[in-house]
């Protein structure tokens, strides 16, 4: 067992934590205000290698693991979970590729990720499905060697912008996992149009919208899993993405940290720093506690993931935990920054808003719960 950083890992978290100093705390407030994804940064990200970091060298990327993923969004997190959001969901659309993706669409999807510095998507999620991907009702028909899809997608992270989107869609409803199929879908089919961008409450710099499937066909060429496959590919995605999560949390939670410490030993009363006050000094060392926790979680997960161990309970162990330790965390953060807590003076009542959908996307903290149950369950 070793807990050491590396020399690599050093210079890795090195470049994440200045890009975020230099190119995402100066626009956060501004874009968090004004619902804007900022582009410019995400192509200054990309120029330095922090978006696609997984990408397999014999597809153009850096070939780095899901812990060193990792390591960079914590950094890009700490500046603003909702641009990190943004800057990382490529991870999502990448990893059905990955793990299910012949050559063939490795190459050319994977290949386009890392030629260009532009956006995928990945959308299971439905107005009448989110927690239950099982329950969605886009549908897919095949015609001839090519298959139509019909129905509309929710919620899909950078949807506005993407480049390409990985589908799932089903053969029948009524027949649940077993008739969810994958799919590749470029921009420019006919039939897909991008909907209504969602106004959200935190994370506004990330784009989240509605997706409108509208008789797309889909080339036999860009199915990633066929009929059967798809709701197997979805969870061994989230899987595999969900420590991820808990690693934007632990960024959200240091940046807490840091604003309350400093707050506290600044801001008097009763005639001493607030942070000599024991009950505030308790939320400091609570914040302390669940930061730590979880960086050695995501690190465990991240761990696990890239040396082939399938251990999808820590994974959501990592996520939920990470999650609901982000939300108390940055609930005690404003906490501790009384009144201007409360304003937008300072930056924590955004880290407010922002953890609150760590426990909604990519499972539900209730669904991360259901998933450990279950494998404690069945032995
Ligand atoms: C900002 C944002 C970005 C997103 N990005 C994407 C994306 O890129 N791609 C994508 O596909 N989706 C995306 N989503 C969708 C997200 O994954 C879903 O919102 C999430 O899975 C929850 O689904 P839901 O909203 O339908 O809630 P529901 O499933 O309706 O759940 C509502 C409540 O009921 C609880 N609940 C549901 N079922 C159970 C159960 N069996 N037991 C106990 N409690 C339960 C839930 O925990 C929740 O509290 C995003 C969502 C947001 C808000």
């Amino acid at each position: 067992m070793d807990f050491s950083v590396s020399d690599e890992h050093k210079g890795l978290i090195d470049t994440a934590r200045r890009f975020t100093k230099e190119r995402i705390i100066p626009v956060a407030a501004e874009c968090d205000r004004e619902s804007r994804f900022p582009m410019d940064v995400f192509k200054a990200a990309w120029e330095l290698g922090l978006v696609n970091p997984s990408v397999p060298e014999e597809y153009g990327g850096a070939g780095l693991g899901e812990l060193e993923n990792s390591l960079i969004t914590e950094q890009l997190a700490y500046g603003c979970t909702g641009i990190q959001t943004s800057i990382t969901a490529n991870q999502l659309a990448l990893t059905p590729i990955r793990l299910a993706g012949n050559d063939a669409q490795k190459k050319k999807y994977l290949g386009l990720l890392t030629s260009e510095p532009i956006m995928a998507s990945y959308a299971t999620s439905e107005p009448g499905a989110g927690s239950d991907v099982a329950g969605m009702t886009t549908k897919f028909k095949k015609v001839g060697d090519d298959f139509v899809l019909n129905g509309q997608k929710c919620w899909i992270t950078n949807a506005t912008y993407a480049r390409f989107y990985v589908v799932f869609a089903t053969s029948d409803a009524a027949q649940r996992h077993k008739g969810i199929g994958a799919f590749i879908v470029d921009r420019d089919s006919e039939g897909l149009k991008v909907g209504k961008k969602e106004d959200k409450l935190g994370q506004r710099a990330s784009d989240t919208a509605v997706l409108h499937l509208d008789d797309v066909v889909v080339k036999k060429e860009n199915v990633l899993a066929a009929e059967g496959q798809g709701f197997k590919l979805a969870m061994e995605t989230f899987n595999q993405t969900r420590p991820d999560i808990a690693a934007g949390a632990t960024g959200l939670m240091q940046r807490a940290l840091d604003e309350a410490v400093a707050y506290a030993k600044e801001r008097k009363t009763f005639g001493v720093p607030i942070g000599q006050h024991q009950l505030v000094a308790a939320m400091l060392a609570e914040m302390a506690i669940k930061i730590e926790a979880t960086r050695l979680l995501y690190m465990k997960a991240g761990w696990n993931l890239d040396n082939g161990v399938r251990d999808p309970m820590t994974s959501s162990i990592a996520k939920a935990f990470g999650a609901d330790s982000a939300m108390q965390t940055a609930v005690d953060a404003v906490q501790v920054l009384g009144g201007n807590g409360y304003t937008k003076e300072y930056p924590v009542e955004k880290l407010m808003r922002d953890a609150k959908v760590l426990q909604i996307y990519e499972g539900t903290s209730q669904i991360q719960r259901i998933v450990i149950a279950k494998q404690l369950m069945s032995g």
